[in-house]
């Protein structure tokens, strides 16, 4: 498993979606389908696009390509959906920041509406959500971004067009961003990448990713190479699923039951055997996807988003697909003695789930120590 860094030596556009507007806003992360989509058209002007290496790597998808998230003042995470915060004063450093993922089981179960905090406990304002990315350190976190302002180009003279204006939003440069590159065969020597004495990336190269490549934009440097243990961040390596399982079970103890949370560090696209988008991870899925029983779902924080498809190997636009939004979190309670339950669980974390994982959509965590991390002063143990 290896981690990079880049850092964005131009402002980034990275638009999740087709639009038709004047307006045009950019995601506040490089997502793993743009990074790889440089590195397909990087590699396809260097060895070919029908040479076999390319066709595995790529088409066979032998290499997965993480989000890039920021990295300031330590890695960004998202911030699960089940986190809420004071509508006057939030964060972690304001009035403090509360996971409702367990006290919300609580209130599922013994179907008290009491257990569930309802205002901010120091000044009593109610809850909002709490979105975006936060570090470890305790501090919610975004990419600095601002509007510019461009002339629309005509195609065909590729002189500009009098009259057609339009603003993007752009992430501003000089940001720091980090994500995984995951595969079996990749190796780091004399600080390139290689799979299969295949260069990949180099340390202080530049790729061009987003919208914009003609005007400057887009473009990022590698900054940082190194291999990993894990695909996790170095917090979770140091507990083990196990670990963390069994933390979960202590503070979940009021609830009696047992039980694990998935939270998603990605978009995940799953889609059921009728070929349906899915805006949950269930039961059904993960019988089927991972042979897990008895297992039930008992509460979710969801949402579900448009991305756009990009066929990266054949450089062409796909169908829209829905997927699950990062953040997203689940409980499931499980049975006392399921058949090989810590290893299945660390099963769906080092494998991801749903589609396009060579993308970095479907990375999960299973038992994210924010949630029990995050509760309500008032709980119990
Ligand atoms: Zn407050």
């Amino acid at each position: 498993m290896i981690h990079i860094a880049v850092k964005a030596n131009s402002p980034l556009a990275l638009p999740s979606y087709h639009f038709v507007s004047n307006e045009i806003e950019t995601l506040d992360y490089i997502p793993g389908s743009a990074f790889r989509g440089a590195v397909a058209y990087k590699l396809g002007e260097e060895l070919g696009y029908d040479s076999p290496k390319f066709k595995e790597i790529f088409i066979n998808g032998k290499v997965k390509f993480g989000n890039l998230y920021l990295l300031r003042e330590g890695q960004a995470y998202p911030i699960p959906k089940s986190a809420k915060s004071c509508k006057y004063k939030d964060g972690f450093r304001g009035h403090g920041v509360i996971d409702f993922l367990l006290p919300t089981v609580k209130f599922m179960l013994a179907k008290d509406a009491s257990v569930l905090p309802v205002s901010c406990p120091i000044c009593e304002a109610p809850f909002d959500t709490f979105s975006g990315f936060y570090t470890k350190g305790g501090k919610r976190v975004e990419p600095t971004k601002r509007l510019i302002t461009r002339t629309s180009i005509d195609e065909r003279t590729l002189t500009a067009r009098e009259g057609f204006l339009y603003s993007m939003e752009v992430i501003e440069e000089d940001q720091e961003f980090y994500g995984i590159l995951d595969g079996d065969l990749l190796v780091i020597e004399n600080g390139e990448i290689k799979y299969e004495n295949t260069t990949i990336l180099r340390k202080r190269e530049t790729l061009w990713v987003g919208l914009g490549k003609t005007r400057g934009l887009g473009n990022i440097k590698i900054t940082e190479i190194e291999n990993l243990e894990s695909i996790f961040p170095p917090e979770l390596v140091l507990s083990a699923v196990e670990k963390r399982f069994s933390k979960f079970q202590e503070k979940s103890s009021p609830l009696n039951i047992k039980g694990f949370s998935i939270t998603l560090y990605s978009d995940a696209i799953i889609m059921d055997k009728f070929m349906r988008y899915k805006s949950c991870i269930d039961e059904q899925y993960l019988r089927e996807e991972f042979d897990l029983d008895n297992v039930k779902l008992i509460c979710a924080f969801n949402s579900m988003r448009a991305i756009l498809g990009w066929n990266t190997a054949w450089g062409l636009p796909k169908e829209k697909e829905l997927a699950i939004e990062k953040g997203s979190t689940f409980f499931f309670s499980c049975a006392a003695e399921g058949k090989n339950l810590i290893g299945t669980l660390e099963r769906i974390e080092t494998e991801g789930i749903g589609l396009r994982r060579e993308e970095g959509f479907g990375r999960v965590f299973v038992c994210d120590p924010f949630h029990i991390e995050n509760l309500p002063q008032d709980w119990e143990v």
